[in-house]
């Protein structure tokens, strides 16, 4: 695949507090302390920042599409204002045992967003704290770093790796510039 590299980043625990019970509306919706400066650093990567989050909590009627666009679309608005313009936020509203190949750690979010702003995944970085963001990481060939937010470091699978384990994505936006943007 030819393309440039992109960003990708988890959502709840990585951008905004998680919620055991799921971030289900706007009001529940909060960012770290850190979340502005280190998108800020991000931005300067130039790269398409992909925001791919699983919201089973559509499919558990939770919460609704429409809670959770406005949430994105929030987002999006925010994430402009700090200089680090999401090229787009892709979701999975399907539960767990839907089947289908667009939850993490399904390939389908990763590859529409590749196709859609002309990304290498090869040449991509994932950011997450859950293990099926390392796990799509590790599947599709891009640089997985797992922050310690969020679900807090719980144990891989055996065969999964991270290429960096950092405290918040304040670290790992350091991580990636200090290793020169990468490849
Ligand atoms: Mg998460
Ligand atoms: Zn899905």
């Amino acid at each position: 695949m030819s393309g440039q590299p992109g960003l990708f980043l988890d959502r709840d625990g990585v951008i905004n507090h998680y919620l055991v019970d799921s971030v289900r509306s706007l009001d529940q919706f909060s960012y770290y302390p850190f979340t502005a400066e280190a998108m800020k650093t991000l931005g300067q990567l130039g790269w398409p920042l992909v925001v791919v989050t699983n919201q089973s909590a559509i499919g558990r009627g939770w919460t609704q599409q429409a809670q959770v666009e406005q949430i994105h679309q929030q987002l999006c608005q925010d994430a402009l204002s700090w200089g680090a313009p999401i090229a787009s936020v892709e979701y999975c509203p399907h539960l767990p045992d839907a089947g289908c190949r667009c939850r993490k750690p399904g390939p389908e979010m990763f590859e529409r967003a590749a196709l859609a702003h002309d990304i290498d995944l090869g040449r991509s970085v994932m950011i997450g704290d859950s293990p099926c963001d390392i796990e799509a990481a590790n599947g599709l060939g891009m640089i997985g770093i797992r922050v310690a937010t969020g679900r807090g470091l719980v144990p891989l699978a055996a065969g999964l790796a991270a290429a960096a384990e950092v405290a918040d994505l304040r670290e790992a936006s350091d991580w990636i510039m200090n290793h020169g943007g990468l490849k």
